[in-house]
């Protein structure tokens, strides 16, 4: 059966990197992955495909594409370490406290705001990292009652 070759598998070729059919299906599952997810669910995600694949497994090729630049980790505050692949173009991160859910955008005043501020301290802004923490506001009112 030929799947797909997924865009992080491509990346890969182009590097040069050796591809097991674990690591390719380990691939397949950080491109598909939009919701940022832990290695955990990566490996939940993976071994639905091939039991065989361990979390040691997914472990060290998420640091195998880490090192290469091909996947970004995130510390979104809880301690746990999140994974995307690492994007074409820049944007930032809402992350719900409650759910976990993160949430992309982008916002041009922010970027612009951020070029000004460096400016000021006589710096070229190179890159940055915006992380909003946020609560749904109805569940913020229940606490509070
Ligand atoms: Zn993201």
């Amino acid at each position: 059966m030929a799947e797909a070759v997924s865009h992080i598998e491509q990346i890969c070729a182009e590097k040069g990197m050796k591809m097991t059919e674990q690591r390719r299906i380990i691939a397949r599952v950080l491109s598909d992955a939009h919701d940022h997810p832990d290695v955990e669910e990566v490996h939940r995600r993976s071994a639905a495909e091939d039991s065989r694949i361990s979390i040691a497994t997914v472990y060290r090729t998420m640091r195998l594409f880490e090192d290469a630049g091909i996947v970004k980790r995130h510390e979104f505050g809880d301690g746990r370490a999140r994974y995307e692949e690492t994007p074409s173009t820049h944007h930032d991160h809402l992350i719900d406290m409650r759910s976990g859910k993160v949430t992309e955008f982008r916002n041009d005043d922010i970027e612009r705001l951020q070029h000004e501020i460096a400016l000021a301290h006589g710096y070229k802004l190179v890159g940055h990292r915006l992380e909003l923490f946020v609560v749904p506001i109805d569940s913020e009112k229940e606490t509070e009652r």
